[in-house]
This record gives structure tokens, sequence and C-alpha cells, in this order.
């Protein structure tokens, strides 16, 4: 029986119990047919490949949120290898030991968490451009990009509690709902028992 590898988890299944998708390449076999590349999944690796590719989609989105806030807040057209390094590095969750960098992946801080605390320090960093020359676009990110390092933490919490209280709130209205949907049933249960007497 032919077995056949998941794209997701790269361990290889009986062809028959995978999932697969098929994309027309554009090109043609010489019998006119369409020549087609073919991705393999299990069931569940399918779901998580989907995921992740919903994830990376949204991360894009709140890349370019934060790379074109940052462009308008230091004036540069664009940012260049070390400014976009620090970002990754903040977003991965990398850390240096002995001057050394351990690379994570994606364990970091969320581009909009870095974007949001940008806007929540607005002040201060209106404050930091007015009093300090900064000798290069460079030193101005660094700095900047430290103070926004710093204040993650308080964004984060007030983030944190906003994200409870709408768990508190949404949990009172489904309650709300499940009882008017039982009130509902008493009901027609009672129209039914006066129906019967009838
Ligand atoms: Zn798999």
């Amino acid at each position: 029986m032919k077995e056949v590898k998941c794209t997701w988890c790269k361990t290889k299944d009986k062809k028959e119990e995978m999932k697969v998708e098929e994309k027309g390449t554009g090109k043609f076999n010489k019998n006119g047919t369409e020549k087609m590349v073919r991705k393999y999944f299990h069931k569940e690796c399918e779901i998580e490949f989907i995921k992740d590719k919903e994830m990376k989609k949204k991360e894009l989105v709140e890349l370019d949120l934060l790379y074109s806030f940052l462009r308008d807040l230091h004036k540069i057209q664009f940012l260049d290898g070390r400014m976009m390094e620090k970002i990754q590095d903040l977003r991965n969750g990398t850390i240096k030991i002995d001057g050394r960098k351990i690379n994570k992946y994606k364990q970091g801080v969320t581009y909009s968490l870095m974007l949001e605390t940008y806007q929540y320090i607005q002040q201060k960093i209106d404050f930091i451009l007015n009093s300090n020359q900064f000798k290069e676009k460079w030193n101005e990110f660094s700095y900047i990009f430290g103070t926004m390092v710093r204040n993650i933490n308080t964004v984060q919490e007030a983030e944190n509690r906003r994200v409870i209280t709408e768990k508190i709130n949404r949990n009172i209205k489904v309650d709300k709902e499940t009882v008017e949907i039982e009130v509902k049933k008493t009901q027609k249960k009672d129209d039914l028992d006066i129906s019967d007497f009838l």
C-alpha cells in the first residue's frame, strides 16, 4: 500500500487515510491534463497547518501596522536590518546568554502588543524626541525601543485585565441566555399542558 508523507508532521502514512490538498501548477502533461502539486495531511495535522497559516497571515498584517507606525514615528523611509533584527528578536523571544544569542521562534512579544505599547507611551516618546539630540536614527530607534520594552508589562497587564473582564461579562450574558431559553421551554410546556386538558 502506498505511503505518503504528511506535510505538517513529516511522518509517512497510508495514502488512503490522508487528506489531500491539490493545486494546479498551470503546466500541462502531454495528454493535456494539468500538472498538480499535492500536499498530504493527517486530519489533525491539516487543522494545525491551517491554524498556522492563518496565524502567519495575521502576523503579517500586525507587522505591517507596526512597521508603518515606526516609519512615521522616526520619519524614516524604511526600517533597516538592525532595527528589524531588534523587533524580530523581541517577537521570537530570543535571549542572550554570555553574549551568545539563543534563537527561539515566536515565543516572545506579539507585534500588536509592541504597537500598543508604543501608542501607550506616546507622551513619553514625544518628550524623548523633544529633549534629546540623537546622533543617528539608529540611536533614536534603540532608545525608544528600549523604553517601549520596559513598558510592555504595564500594557500586557491592562490587556489581561480587559480579557478577564470580557470573559466574565460573556459568562454573565451566556447565563442570561440560558435562563431565557429555559423560561421559554417552561412556557411551551405550560402551553402543552393546557392543550392536554382541552
Ligand atoms: Zn501529520
